[in-house]
């Protein structure tokens, strides 16, 4: 799965962080346009495509994209 996150759609409201069940993002030190800290994808490698993040991200910031 190719995670990627718009990162001036982000709010920062940490729903992705506290959703995934396999802790794939963190909060980051960035800040985006708005001054809000966005997540890191720290750990897409353990990604299990369950679609959560994308599901809970209440601004549609994460683009979650099968690879083969
Ligand atoms: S698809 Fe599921 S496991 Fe993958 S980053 Fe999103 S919430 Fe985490
Ligand atoms: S759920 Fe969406 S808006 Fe909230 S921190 Fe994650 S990417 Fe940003």
């Amino acid at each position: 799965m190719e995670i990627r996150i718009n990162k001036e759609f982000c709010k920062g409201c940490g729903f992705c962080i506290e959703y995934c069940p396999k802790k794939v993002y963190e909060l980051s030190d960035e800040l985006n346009g708005k001054g809000y800290r966005i997540p890191s994808i720290a750990r897409p490698e353990d990604c299990s495509e369950c679609g959560l993040c994308d599901l809970y991200c209440p601004e549609f910031a994460i683009i979650l994209s099968k690879t083969a």
